[in-house]
């Protein structure tokens, strides 16, 4: 017959008894500073922690504390009381720690692969309103806080429109566009947005100082318009809103938050390799080459080391080395 030593406290004053507890006939009893005889039914066990006592409370208020775990698990073994599994489970840190594990690497995971899968199957299935609805906000936004009019005459922005519009796209048939010019708040910049509008700031245009070069940085907006990437970077940022609202039917709360993800949008390295990409296939189909393309990037980079970073077209559009060193492959092929 086990007997444990354990502490006892009656519930109603601080004072600490020694007792033993030992199990009799289904009956707990106590027995030292204090005698008690209780039938098991009564009583309460915690569960298992660490480090702490075992806590055996009884139905009045009064309780046990047990320090001998493996005595009082003899103890309850021998009663038949099993601790569940989930307090056996969490016992081992092992486990614990292993579960953790699983759960992040699970959602790692879908992050770095359902997720984008999902976005991009739901930028294609997206009625061309929705994308067209969100661009038009975002531009709203964006003339209200970002951009002035142009000071390009209707001319200059005529050559530059009917140039683009003279190339031929490399594959497929080209997405729908609009080009818009506006002058910047936030220097150089080019951008597409999902309704197909490719804004260009003035800034832009003076920057790289030679048409053919913003016809390369208008090929590459129009590659992520011909990849859906606006949209699919916009449902991965908000694919709670996104889903839901394809599932209820309602884009309305996509649409009130898409503006402000869109602003501080900026692309994956993968979207924006297949946007370049795009771009050297479209110069090369139209007997451009590729320099004009490195140019650009090049002539980024020595404004961001000139300004020590910036905003906008920079920011969205790191002109890497990485990124020089593929376009220069490219031009030399
Ligand atoms: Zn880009």
């Amino acid at each position: 017959m086990t007997a444990v030593a354990a502490r006892y406290f009656d519930g109603r004053s601080s004072r600490l008894q020694h007792v033993t507890l030992s199990v009799e006939a289904g009956h707990a009893v106590l027995r030292g500073d204090a005698e008690r005889r209780e039938p098991l039914h009564a009583l309460r066990v915690s569960e298992r922690s660490r480090g702490a006592a075992r806590k055996v409370t009884f139905a009045d208020g009064a309780y046990l504390e047990v320090d001998d775990h493996e005595a009082f698990a003899r103890l309850l073994h021998e009663t038949g009381h099993r601790d569940s599994l989930v307090v056996r489970l969490q016992q081992s840190w092992r486990a614990v720690l292993a579960a953790a594990a699983a759960t992040v690497a699970l959602l790692w995971l879908g992050y770095l692969y359902l997720l984008p899968a999902l976005a991009t199957g739901m930028a294609a299935a997206l009625p061309a309103g929705v994308e067209r609805q969100l661009g038009a906000g975002v531009l709203a936004l964006m003339d209200q806080r970002l951009l002035v009019p142009t000071t390009l005459s209707p001319q200059r922005q005529a050559e530059l429109t009917g140039r683009f519009r003279s190339l031929q796209p490399p594959r497929g048939g080209a997405p729908g566009w609009r080009l818009l010019f506006r002058s910047s708040r936030i220097g150089p910049n080019a951008f597409a947005l999902p309704s197909g509008d490719i804004v260009l700031t003035d800034q832009m245009v003076q920057l790289l100082n030679n048409d053919t070069a913003v016809l390369a940085v208008l090929a590459h907006e129009l590659g992520h318009l011909h990849e859906h990437h606006g949209m699919r970077r916009l449902i991965q940022g908000s694919v709670v809103t996104a889903v839901s609202g394809l599932v209820f039917g309602d884009m309305s709360a996509l649409m009130a938050t898409a503006p402000a993800l869109l602003l501080d949008m900026k692309y994956s390295r993968d979207a924006e390799q297949d946007a370049d990409d795009y771009a050297v296939a479209m110069m090369l189909h139209n007997g451009l080459g590729v320099q004009p393309l490195v140019d650009v990037f090049s002539r980024l980079q020595q404004l961001e080391q000139q300004r020590g970073g910036d905003m906008g077209y920079l920011s969205s559009h790191p002109p890497s080395s990485e990124r020089l060193a593929r376009l220069r492959a490219a031009a030399a092929r």
